[in-house]
């Protein structure tokens, strides 16, 4: 990892429903190994450019370059494959199924692998090991028996960007990690995101300006479809261009 070198740029992006352009002409560039902040008020586009980045849309025009790659087009199996993994806002949990295998199915799923070679195998001694050691970083490992329903909704949270962890991904796109938290859970989930980001790229959206500055690098702010204003959190929070677009000024 060298810093300073993009991991991530779009360019020119644009993707339009029906004519509306609901991210017009994006030029983006996350450098490797930094976080990175996505803002905007709601309609701004990021729920948008996160589906785009990860292939869930496909763009109207413009590219994705991705680690010097164009991957603008591809189906989200292949950009989740070349390192790319995202935490969902709302929750993907099975009620039923415990932490660890929760853990184990998504170690598995990469590979390959799937529901079928997990039910099958029932738990390789490699998956298990390697389950044990994401629910430790993300202070989950007393639950690995329980069912993930069992969990509180900061737990959930936790055990989703444990999930995105287990592709071991170089970028990792956070979805509102910390929507409708209160402010314990908020700042262990600032502390946990700080701690899985070392070596990696994190790109975030999130509303909580409290979180935007504890943990962007840089902050990229959307109005419209548009790149509004770019820069570090004390830069963007102070750009009139920005205030007056929080506060409809
Ligand atoms: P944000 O995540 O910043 O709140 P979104 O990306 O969800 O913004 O939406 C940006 C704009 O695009 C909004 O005006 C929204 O209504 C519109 N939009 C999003 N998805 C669709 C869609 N599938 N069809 C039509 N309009 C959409």
């Amino acid at each position: 990892m060298s810093a300073g070198t993009p991991l991530l740029e779009t360019r020119s992006l644009t993707k339009e429903f029906r004519g509306f352009k609901a991210v017009s002409d994006v030029s983006l560039t996350v450098l490797e190994g930094t976080i990175h902040a996505l803002v905007g008020p709601n309609g701004a586009g990021k729920t948008t450019l996160f589906n785009l980045l990860t292939g869930f849309l496909t763009p109207t025009s413009g590219t994705i370059v991705y680690d010097g790659q164009d991957i603008t087009g591809q189906a989200p199996e292949q950009i989740a494959h070349q390192g790319i993994a995202r935490s969902f806002q709302i929750t993907s949990l099975f009620d039923q199924m415990t932490l660890r295998e929760h853990l184990e199915l998504a170690l598995a799923s990469p590979t390959g692998m799937g529901m079928q070679f997990w039910r099958s195998v029932k738990r390789m001694s490699v998956f298990k090991d390697r389950s044990m050691e994401l629910l430790d970083q993300v202070g989950l490992v007393d639950r690995a028996g329980a069912p993930a329903g069992s969990l509180a909704y900061g737990q959930k949270r936790a055990l989703e960007l444990a999930i995105a962890m287990a592709l071991d991904p170089k970028l990792l796109l956070l979805d509102e990690p910390t929507a409708g938290m209160g402010i314990e859970d908020v700042d262990r989930t600032i502390a946990l995101v700080k701690q899985i980001s070392t070596g990696r790229t994190v790109v975030f959206v999130d509303h909580n300006m409290h979180v935007v500055g504890s943990l962007a690098d840089t902050v990229t702010v959307l109005q419209s479809g548009q790149v509004l204003a770019e820069g570090s959190y004390e830069q963007v929070r102070t750009d009139e261009r920005v205030i007056t677009a929080y506060l409809g000024a």
